[in-house]
């Protein structure tokens, strides 16, 4: 129906060995979205996936007209992905989803509704999360750590089913970040933004594409991509332990003059001497951390690498 018009809503999904998904998916969406009226499409960007995805995807796109797939030669990651299905996007209102059918697709015209009231981001939380318990300790931690750090305070930073509007949209493609967290960029923007509660559902097939690991990675990302904090808290932590020690060695040097030499005093010392140690390893951790960035920076390596292009 909308083959030719400049498409409304966009919805962008990142793609990672989903293939038992993909058609339910499409299925859902398409039912929802012409549903509503409106010329829209759909970009898959698979990244770099092994399974049959790529192939699925193909035939989406030959059996669908309103269908754009692009194909990363590796795994680049969720937030790249999104970002390069945003590049390719064209709709007023840009909606991202995940392939996995957690977030039901039936949710989006809620968020198209309330970017049409006049927000200019639109999240969702989840109600009664679905996921394991070791999947909802470290975004209960980002979403905290995150609101602080932003100043932008959300339930759940972690929802990737969510809506934005075009503009938006054009400024995150002016940044060239590598390693990001979109939904984070996209508050600098703008602060304008609501959330709606949404459903959860479990994932039925495939299982989740996030280790530990790699949600600690993101996690640190969010922290050190969009601030400059830690190194900050570093630095102040150390003029205190610096002004501490030297009241501490006042304070030894007037005892010395009163009461005499410390007899086992070895012991203080030692526990001291870890203290600062362990400090100091923190802190060049941490200075690690931002280098190691700047070498990625400068490296100017491409975010991704494109295989193929169905648009
Ligand atoms: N995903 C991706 N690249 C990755 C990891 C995940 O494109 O490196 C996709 C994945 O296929 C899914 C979405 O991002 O569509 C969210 O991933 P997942 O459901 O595994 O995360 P969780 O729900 O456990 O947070
Ligand atoms: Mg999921």
């Amino acid at each position: 129906m909308s083959q030719d018009k400049k498409p409304y809503i966009s919805v962008v999904i990142p793609v990672l060995n989903e293939e038992e998904n993909l058609l339910e998916l499409q299925e859902r969406l398409v039912f929802t979205l012409s549903k509503m009226g409106k010329p829209y499409e759909i970009i898959y960007v698979n990244d770099g996936s092994t399974d049959g995805t790529q192939k699925i995807l193909e035939k989406i796109h030959h059996t669908w007209p309103n269908v754009k797939v692009i194909e990363f030669t590796y795994n680049c990651g969720q937030h790249l992905a999104i970002l390069k299905g945003f590049e390719k996007s064209s709709g007023e209102i840009v909606v991202t989803i995940d392939a996995d059918l957690q977030n039901p697709p039936e949710e989006i015209p809620k968020l198209i509704q309330k970017i049409e009231e006049g927000y200019h981001v639109v999240g969702t939380f989840r109600k009664n999360r679905k996921d394991s318990i070791f999947r909802r300790i470290p975004s209960y931690l980002a979403n905290i750590i995150t609101s602080y750090l932003t100043g932008v305070k959300l339930k759940d930073y972690g929802c990737m089913l969510r809506a934005y509007r075009r503009e938006i949209v054009d400024y995150i493609n002016m940044c060239s970040d590598t390693s990001t967290f979109i939904p984070v960029l996209a508050n600098i923007f703008t602060k304008r933004i609501a959330e709606v509660e949404v459903e959860h559902e479990e994932r039925k097939r495939g299982k989740t594409k996030y280790s530990l690991f790699k949600l600690l990675r993101l996690n640190f990302d969010i922290v050190t991509n969009f601030s400059i904090f830690p190194i900050q808290f570093i630095g102040f932590i150390g003029v205190i332990i610096a002004v501490l020690g030297l009241m501490f060695a006042i304070f030894l040097f007037i005892r010395r003059l009163v009461v005499g030499p410390e007899v086992e005093g070895i012991f203080t010392l030692f526990a001291i001497l870890f203290f600062f140690i362990g400090v100091q390893i923190l802190a060049l951790g941490i200075i690690g951390e931002y280098i190691g960035r700047i070498y990625m920076e400068v490296k100017k390596r491409p975010r991704y690498v494109v295989k193929k292009e169905l648009l």
